[in-house]
């Protein structure tokens, strides 16, 4: 007998969304949602910023809540690991504690189409005494409330990593009144991601602000104090003493969970290889979210992109293919980041950033970056300024061409630019 079901692997962003977009679409068959979290699929960047004040529950970062997973008659198997993938008998190994059992036991389930959406989990340091209650990671909902308690209780923060992560807590470490400090080995901030002119604009953002950042430096080991407190010693070209603290967060970035598909064969390079439409190399197998590598048609290059708009996106384009939908426009990427009371805004991913057209006066607050190829946006940093972003994604995504003088000239609107 040929069953009609999706299991989707990973209760996170991408997979709860694509559980709702699959019914959305029309989708008739079974639904099975597995995650090893014990909630109901929830989106994170609120971890980072409101969840640490206070601010947000779990209830409202959910993707959908119970009443939803009754309406879309989806099977949401939670606590439960996904251990292995059989992509001959189409069959995935789930461990899980089923009902009356003493302890987890492994069983099989079939699929029709399954899609991975595992995302990925923190990258983690080794230095001495890193093996410590006061040095915390960020990814998941306790990962968040556990910062939160410390926050609550201390005076003294140092970050380590000085990514997007890293740089939120830190603002909002600041905003609680703690002593921040913030330790990038590299010489710029988010320098994996971002021009240089971003970096430098980070770092007087966070410096006027308060925050202490020190670059070219790192953790190398931590000692506990016996009456309290951490002392951080520190390495790299400007390191020069060691510092004291309360807590220590470490936001050095992700390691995507790949290893489910990697052991069943499909194809990998930086993530899961998929198509524009998530499909892997096994075309009963789709991939969203932060592990997949995708084809990007918009930049014309494969993309792994660690994003909310990313997760959604994805689930779409999958939740359409296997309803055997015509695919939907291709995402030009965008990612958003809350900083000291400032809005950044980002679109595209160029692989070298070309010369900046600055729109506005960076020392106002409110301005844009725009990067243009051959008259083309290639990409758009927006601070406070999310009606340029709005127009830029509208001139992106039109590919008008156009002039860096027409750009930077803040007498015309930008508007005006969409109807060249
Ligand atoms: P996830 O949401 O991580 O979901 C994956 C799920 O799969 C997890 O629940 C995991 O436990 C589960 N899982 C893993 N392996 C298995 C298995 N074998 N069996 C069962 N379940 C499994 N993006 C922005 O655009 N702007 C922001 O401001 C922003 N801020 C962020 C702040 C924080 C603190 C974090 C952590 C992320 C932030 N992001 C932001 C990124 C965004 O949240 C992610 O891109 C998004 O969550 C990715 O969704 P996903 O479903 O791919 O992964």
């Amino acid at each position: 007998m040929t069953i009609e079901r999706v299991i989707i692997v990973g209760a996170g962003q991408a997979g709860g969304n694509a559980a709702v977009k699959l019914r959305d679409e029309g989708y008739a068959g079974e639904i099975v949602l597995i995650g090893n979290e014990a909630h109901l699929p929830y989106e994170r960047p609120a971890l980072s910023k409101s969840v640490l004040r206070g601010e947000q529950e779990l209830r409202e970062l959910l993707v959908f809540n119970e009443e939803k997973l009754t309406q879309i008659n989806c099977s949401f198997l939670r606590g439960t690991t996904v251990t292995s993938i059989d992509r001959l008998k189409k069959t995935v190994t789930i461990n899980r504690l089923a009902e009356d059992a003493q302890e987890k036991q492994d069983e099989e389930l079939a699929y029709s189409h399954l899609v991975l959406a595992m995302g990925g989990r923190v990258r983690t340091l080794d230095f001495s005494g890193v093996e410590n209650d006061n040095i915390l990671y960020l990814r998941t909902f306790e990962d968040s409330l556990a910062i939160k308690q410390c926050l609550e209780n201390s005076k003294r923060l140092v970050v380590v990593g000085g990514g997007w992560i890293g740089l939120e807590l830190a603002s909002t470490a600041k905003k609680m009144g703690l002593d921040v400090v913030v330790l990038e080995f590299a010489d710029r901030l988010c320098g994996r991601v971002m021009p240089a002119e971003m970096s430098d604009y980070l770092l007087h953002l966070h410096r006027s602000n308060g925050v202490e950042v020190r670059l070219n430096c790192a953790a190398s080991s931590v000692e506990q104090k016996q009456e309290g407190g951490l002392v951080v010693k520190l390495h790299g070209a400007d390191a020069t003493d060691s510092l004291h603290t309360d807590f220590i967060v470490i936001g050095v970035g992700l390691i995507p969970n790949i290893e489910l598909a990697e052991d069943a064969g499909l194809q990998i390079d930086n993530g899961i290889k998929v198509n524009q439409q998530g499909q892997t190399s096994d075309l009963a197998i789709y991939a969203i979210g932060d592990l997949a590598n995708f084809e990007s048609q918009a930049l014309q290059k494969n993309l792994r992109l660690e994003s909310w708009e990313n997760a959604n996106v994805m689930a779409q384009a999958c939740a359409r293919a296997i309803c055997a939908k015509e695919p939907q426009s291709d995402q030009i990427p965008w990612f958003w980041s809350d900083q000291h009371a400032t809005n950044i805004q980002i679109i595209g991913v160029p692989s070298a950033w070309p010369e900046p057209i600055l729109r506005g006066e960076v020392s106002s607050g409110s301005f844009s970056w725009f990067y243009l190829n051959d008259g083309h946006i290639v990409a758009t940093i927006s601070v406070n300024a999310s009606r340029d972003m709005a127009v830029a994604k509208r001139i992106f995504a039109k590919g008008i061409t156009v002039s860096a003088d027409e750009i930077g000239d803040i007498q015309r609107p930008l508007k005006s630019l969409l109807k060249k």
